[in-house]
């Protein structure tokens, strides 16, 4: 099985992106990995620590080992937002192929000491982990937002993202570039879509010269994403769209079957509908392997 590394590697030569999707029951990992399939693309499938405490660290550990091998396919493992290196540790000692050491809140410099300290620390228990490092401001929660919060000052520059990189030796970068978690009301109902600073893309990959994962990617113009991917990035994140087919699919299960009791039964609308998601998305980010 390659690794990731080789596998993001192998998507920057293709001028692909691989999708990052969020899971947190086995509705939504089920449906990723059917999507991935379908269009038989390497996938990754994160947790942040609110959802790895839900499903449990080693338990999704061993569960994406498991699918990984029982079908042979490139299925990877993010520990998404981790805030502290002990939740990162228990993340690298459950077998998790990459993390997100998510200092940003902090002020620049320490959040470059402490993730250089992670660094260290999560490649001396696996040396193939890939870690991400994330500066700027994107927002938090991966949820639906009344208004949208202001982004402008938060913004990545080129000059940061290359301090940034040389000084901690993160594997992957995650910058602020008009992106952000979650959806604002009126772009799960598709009427707006978030735009994303290309230009500023462009310049941080050529100063960083790193992988760059895109966060937030619900509700992103599809053109912008397939132009974000060109200038540079290689992982895009969608956590808040599968969120709201998952719960669109699994009332419709309840509403189809009002008296019905039995889960394997009420849950596969809502397997269908996050699974389009995953396929939908996974078109863009691939794009040149458009599937029939
Ligand atoms: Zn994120």
């Amino acid at each position: 099985m390659k690794t990731l590394r080789t596998v993001l590697q192998e998507a920057q030569g293709r001028g692909d992106a691989v999708g990052h999707f969020n899971v947190s029951d086995l509705v939504l990992l089920k449906a990723v990995l059917a999507g991935a399939r379908e269009l038989n693309v390497p996938v990754m499938v994160g947790l942040s620590e609110g959802e790895r405490e839900f499903v449990g660290t080693r338990t999704i550990g061993a569960v994406v080992k498991s699918l990984r091998e029982e079908f042979d396919f490139p299925i990877f493992l993010n520990a998404d937002h981790t805030h502290s290196l002990a939740k990162g540790i228990e993340a690298a000692k459950a077998g998790f192929d990459a993390i997100v050491f998510d200092l940003s809140a902090l002020p620049f410099e320490e959040n470059i000491r402490q993730t250089k300290e992670a660094v260290e620390a999560l490649k001396a228990i696996n040396p193939a982990m890939l870690v991400e490092g994330e500066i700027g401001d994107i927002g938090t929660g991966s949820e639906i937002h009344d208004k949208a919060p202001d982004l402008a000052k938060g913004l990545s520059s080129p000059e940061e993202a290359k301090h940034f990189v040389e000084s901690t030796g993160v594997d992957i970068l995650a910058p602020a570039v008009g992106n952000m978690h979650g959806l604002l009301k009126s772009m799960v109902s598709g009427e707006t879509k978030k735009r994303l600073d290309i230009e500023r893309i462009a310049a941080i990959k050529k100063a960083a010269g790193t992988f760059m994962t895109l966060h937030g990617g619900s509700g992103t113009d599809d053109d912008d994403l397939r132009k974000a991917i060109a200038a540079g990035i290689n992982v895009v994140h969608i956590n808040t769209e599968l969120r709201v087919a998952w719960r669109r699919g699994l009332e419709q299960g309840l509403a189809k079957m009002p008296d019905e009791v039995v889960p394997y039964k009420i849950f596969p609308p809502a397997v269908e509908a996050v699974k389009q998601v995953v396929l939908s998305r996974l078109r863009v980010f691939t794009g040149k392997r458009k599937a029939a």
